[in-house]
Parts: C-alpha cells; structure tokens; sequence
C-alpha cells in the first residue's frame, strides 16, 4: 500500500466500452522548414475515451503542448492521423476548425491563463460567450455562467471584473469554467496547475476531479506527475516527443517501466514511493542522457 490511491473507483468506471473522443494515430509534428525542420512528436498514438481524465506528462520541451495544439489544430501534423468524436479532422483547414470549435466539442485551456481569456471581456461575457455562440438563449446562458462560476468556488461578485482584475488562481478558475460550460466531450488543459500556488492548485485539481464526473474527458498536461497521479485515471508519459509509456495512474505510479517515468516517480516527493531512491535516481539520469 503506498501513499497514493488512485481513484479507487477506477474499475467501476468501464471507459473501454465507448467510442474513443480523442485517437491519435502515428502523429508526427515538424517545426520549421524541409531540411531544417525538426521533429516535435514521432509516431505518437493515444486514445482517450468519454469521461476518461488522461494525464499527459513530460518534462519541458518534451512535445505536451504541441500534442494539444495539433488536437486542436492549430499546428500541422506531418504524418499520422487525429480523430476528434469520432471525426477524423487532420488536415483539416481553418473554416472546418472554426466550425467544430463553434459546436463545442473540443476546448483547450492555453498554458498561459491570459491567453484562455479575452482581456476586454468581463467574467460574465467569458463565460456566457461560448454558449450564446451554440445559440443557448441569453438568460439561459446567464444562468449557467452563474452555475459553472459557483462550481469553481468563487463568487458571483466577480461576474463584472475583467481578467486583469482577478488574482492567478481565480483567472484559471474562470478559464476552466470556460472551457466547461458547453458540457463539450473533451477538453485539453495545459499545465493549468504549474502557475500556482499550493493551495490553489490543490482546489484547482479537485474541481478537476468534480467536473470530470460531469462527463467530459479531459486530458491533463503537466510537467509534474504528482500534481495530476492522483487527478488522472490513465498517464501518458511524453520523452523528447516520443510517448514512451501509457497505463493506469496506479501501475504507472507503482510500476513505471520506461527508465525516464521511473525518474519522474522518484523525483515526485509526493508520491512517496520507493521506486528511486538518489544514487538509484542518479543512475537512471545518467542512463537518460547517454
Ligand atoms: P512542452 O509543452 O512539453 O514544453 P512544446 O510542445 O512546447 O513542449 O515544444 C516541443 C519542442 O518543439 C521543443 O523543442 C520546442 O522548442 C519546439 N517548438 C515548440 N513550438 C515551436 C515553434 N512554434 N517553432 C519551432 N519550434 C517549436
Ligand atoms: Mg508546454
């Protein structure tokens, strides 16, 4: 028995059953120009089903981000193929992009919380936007605003502010409620914890898990894999853009098997397992860089 338990309720859960909303298949994404571009991801595949919160990990510069971006294509894959709810979208162009985006059925929240949220728009137009967008009626969608700023924990005094005039915390709440409100099927969130501090990213993590109830699958990028173990039902780890191990949140945490993740647990005080201890931790850095 370790430190972490992981969504007990796992197994009761059956994601195995439903159509995937997400499945990447053989991605491969360049940055730059013919000869002197470089690969950003090789031959990624992974699939997340309805409902499903998948951990992506990996460290900086490892290809999370644009794994999310290629999602939501706004950067090209150069192979392989991306299926959103079922659609097969890769090589979609941007009207097909603004189209799905309209329906809902993909939202990302950017690293950057600033990014997520339109500086001119007040908390209330930020959230009622994405809806009066489907053509869900104005008071309607003033009621959700309200409902889905009560379920991120803060008040209906800030429905008037604009971004600038909240705190970090409360700003990634809002860009979470955001990427929420629709009910779409999925939603990718990058790094929304690293910008925090302690006690807001607890909060943060656990509205995750109570949002995640509601149906939508989410996948969760960090680069710390304490912060999401305990958030995620399967982990997906990302090295120098090759996705090196997938598998429940418990057999990764407990039995990683790629020599990087083995590095990730151990250096995770969180997780207080004895897979690394230093010297052990030393070795596998030194196995890494040769
Ligand atoms: P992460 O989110 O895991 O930190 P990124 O997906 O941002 O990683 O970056 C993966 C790799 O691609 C890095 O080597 C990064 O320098 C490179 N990269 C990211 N964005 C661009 C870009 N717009 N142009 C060129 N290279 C990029
Ligand atoms: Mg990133």
């Amino acid at each position: 028995m370790t430190a972490l338990s992981p969504r007990a309720d796992t197994a009761r859960r059956d994601h195995g059953a439903a159509a995937p909303v997400l499945e990447i298949d053989g991605l491969d994404v360049r940055y730059g120009r013919a000869r002197r571009s470089r690969h950003a991801l090789r031959g990624v595949s992974l699939s997340v089903t309805p409902g499903e919160t998948v951990g992506l990990i990996g460290e900086t510069g490892s290809g999370k981000s644009t794994l999310a971006r290629a999602v939501l294509g706004l950067v090209e894959a150069s192979a392989g193929s991306i299926r959103v709810g079922g659609e097969d979208v890769t090589g979609y162009g941007a009207r097909r992009w603004r189209a799905l985006r309209r329906r809902g059925v993909v939202q990302y929240v950017f690293q950057d919380p600033l990014r997520s949220l339109d500086p001119d728009l007040t908390v209330e137009d930020s959230l009622t936007e994405p809806l009066l967008v489907q053509g869900v009626p104005g008071k309607e969608a003033g009621r959700r605003a309200r409902a889905y700023l009560d379920r991120v924990r803060l008040s209906e005094d800030l429905l008037r502010r604009l971004p600038g005039e909240l705190s970090g915390g409360q700003r990634q709440r809002v860009a979470v409620a955001r990427a929420l409100v629709t009910g779409p099927a999925l939603v990718l969130l990058d790094e929304p914890v690293s910008a925090l501090d302690s006690a807001n990213r607890v909060q943060v993590l656990e509205i995750l898990k109570e949002l995640r109830d509601s149906g939508t699958a989410l996948v969760l990028i960090s680069h710390d894999l304490g912060s999401v173990a305990g958030t995620a039902d399967r982990i997906a780890v990302l090295y120098r853009g090759e996705l090196v191990e997938v598998g429940t949140a418990r057999d990764v945490v407990n039995h990683p098997r790629h020599p990087y993740t083995r590095l990730l647990v151990g250096s995770a005080p969180t997780l207080h397992t004895r897979t690394a201890d230093r010297t052990e931790r030393d070795a596998l850095r030194a196995q890494l860089s040769g």
